[in-house]
């Protein structure tokens, strides 16, 4: 159509130019439209989408994963190609092909799957036919071991999920018929495997050094400058982030709780203002946190400048929209992930960041920034608190904890302590046979042995080595040197328990009766010191029980965080 006669646009106002909420649309709308017809094309053309190693996400139409149903995934590609073993990509593709998973469960299939294949070409076990349970044990292992590329295990939910993933594709591999070639005893035995964990290994030692959060506050310029985002100008995205972090960091709040912080979140009750926020993982919803004026101040600044935006509909009970149009209401907030991304961003762009420890040249190390992260700041608050003197169990409150066994694993225990539980269980201290072997103190207990997995060991040349040179191979049950006490109990049972099971494997693929004769007797040494462990518990009074256990909790603590013992320099061998 021709226009006629003069024109007086000048182009869009700053506003306008400012904010264009439908660019995202438009663009969301013709993404979907082409991948709407490539896949009407496909269907035509009777192409499997799913043939290959190497599948269009977003041409097999699966879902993005279980809390967004109605969007379609994107892009992405998935690349079979990564499972070195033959038959193995073949099943887990079968899997993929028959329960059309959410994609998010594809990719930790795949994960757990490439592990598998890693392990068992590793020990040189690549013929189908010749697997057996040994080698499921051994998939098992190496999943329930598994480590980031930077070499630290991954959390003990995640590697659940491995094995449970794993278990998953193979049983229907099974069922489905596509495992005809692999050995029939190839297959979980059991409906639950155990993935060891030492308690509270996914909680202690986070806490971020105040010194460290006093550094992330002076470099906050640098959060959040990746430039406009949707419907957002930069500036908007900075402001957004920045507040944010201000809200985790003074509230201790889980990062999910903040984004999805509502409008008027902040209330006044009798003269202090409190944050009411949702406790969506425990499904407690309106909780109110008592916080300081700054940080009341850092919500209503930014509810100010939020009120300046033009959002849609989607948008409008949130207190941190997200930038990008979103198609479902309750999800209309800014995502966790995207808060995390900038968090990472921000923290890499930070020149220096210095950790509390000397190097040999006298000057600070760097402080590893993979462990700065946004939840780490709920394990600071805990710590703050702790160290001020906060009670447990108002420190439960604060963190809105149903129990306090949960608010211990969020703070560190303090040399002090640790020196009064020693006191405490080293006296309770056995040998293999369950004879009383007491530690004469805390020093004795640090000076003259080392942490194993199962108990203490006194062995002089195990000492040295902090515990990775046994000279027979961790045989802790049958040697002279083996010192376990009560703080061991929850490791020395869930390893008979960890027994138990290869025992009953070992029966099932027929192993020879002195491997048989062997776990046996390995189990029955580790029960009867468990044994004479909790008949000696038993035998306490009843408070000083519970002062033991209480005290046997704060070791496993200070065990799992790897706190420098209280000898620094590892005694000389006896002469
Ligand atoms: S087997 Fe003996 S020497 Fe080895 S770690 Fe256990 S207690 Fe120490």
């Amino acid at each position: 159509m021709e226009h006629s006669g003069n024109c007086t646009n000048q182009g869009p106002s700053p506003t306008a130019r400012r904010v264009d909420p439908y660019n995202a649309d438009i663009r969301w709308f013709f993404t979907s439209l082409r991948r709407d017809v490539e896949r009407a094309w496909l269907s035509c053309s009777d192409t499997d989408t799913m043939a290959g190693d190497v599948w269009s996400v977003g041409l097999v139409g699966l879902g993005a994963n279980a809390s967004r149903p109605w969007t379609p995934a994107s892009d992405a590609m998935i690349d079979f190609g990564v499972v070195g073993l033959f038959w193995l990509r073949q099943v887990v593709k079968g899997w993929a092909r028959d329960t059309r998973p959410y994609l998010q469960d594809l990719r930790q299939a795949l994960v757990a799957v490439r592990v598998a294949s890693a392990s068992l070409i590793g020990a040189g076990r690549e013929d189908p036919a010749g697997l057996g349970a040994g080698d499921f044990t051994r998939v098992l292992d190496a999943l329930s071991r598994h480590r980031r590329v930077d070499g630290s295990l991954y959390s003990a939910g995640h590697r659940r999920l491995m094995v449970y993933r794993f278990c998953e594709v193979i049983d229907h591999g099974r069922e489905a018929g596509l495992m005809a070639s692999v050995g029939e005893f190839f297959r979980p035995l059991r409906r639950r495997h155990h993935v060891e964990v030492d308690p509270n290994e996914d909680e202690v030692g986070k806490a971020l050094p105040e010194a460290l959060i006093a550094h992330l506050d002076d470099h906050i310029d640098l959060l959040g400058g990746g430039g406009r985002s949707g419907w957002m100008t930069g500036d908007d995205v900075v402001g957004m982030h920045q507040a944010i972090y201000r809200i985790i960091r003074d509230t201790g709040r889980r990062p999910g709780e903040v984004v999805s912080l509502k409008l008027g979140c902040v209330e006044v009750i009798h003269g202090v203002h409190n944050l009411v926020y949702d406790n969506n993982k425990a499904a407690r919803l309106r909780r109110r946190l008592p916080v300081t004026t700054e940080t009341a101040s850092v919500v209503l600044a930014w509810q100010d400048r939020r009120a300046g935006l033009h959002l849609p509909p989607s948008a409008s009970k949130w207190l941190f929209p997200s930038p990008q149009q979103r198609a479902h209401q309750s999800i209309g907030h800014i995502g966790v992930t995207a808060f995390q991304r900038a968090f990472r961003t921000w923290v890499g762009r930070i020149p220096v960041i210095e950790s509390e420890l000397l190097g040999p040249d006298g000057r600070p190390l760097p402080f590893d920034r993979a462990l700065i992260f946004p939840y780490a700041l709920r394990h600071s608050y805990a710590q703050r608190h702790a160290d001020a003197g906060v009670t447990i169990d108002v420190l439960a409150d604060l963190m809105d904890h149903t129990s306090v066994q949960t608010t211990r694993g969020y703070y560190s225990v303090s040399l002090k302590r640790k020196v009064a539980a020693i006191a405490k269980v080293g006296s309770l201290a056995v040998d293999a046979c369950g004879r009383p072997a007491p530690f004469a103190d805390a020093t004795a207990y640090e000076r003259a042995s080392v942490s194993v997995p199962f108990g203490n060991c006194t062995e002089a040349s195990n000492v040295r080595a902090g515990g990775g040179h046994c000279p027979i191979r961790f045989q802790c049950a049958g040697c002279g040197f083996y010192r376990p006490d009560p703080s061991y109990l929850p490791a020395l049972e869930s390893h008979v328990a960890s027994l138990r099971a290869d025992l009953e494997t070992a029966r099932a693929i027929g192993a020879a009766a002195y491997v048989l004769s062997n776990l046996t007797a390995e189990i029955d040494a580790f029960s009867k010191v468990a044994a004479k462990m909790h008949s000696r518990l038993k035998a306490l009074p009843p408070e000083e029980r519970t002062e033991v256990e209480e005290a046997s909790r704060l070791l496993r603590r200070a065990r799992a965080a790897r706190r420098i013992p209280l000898v620094a320099d590892p005694p000389d061998a006896p002469g």
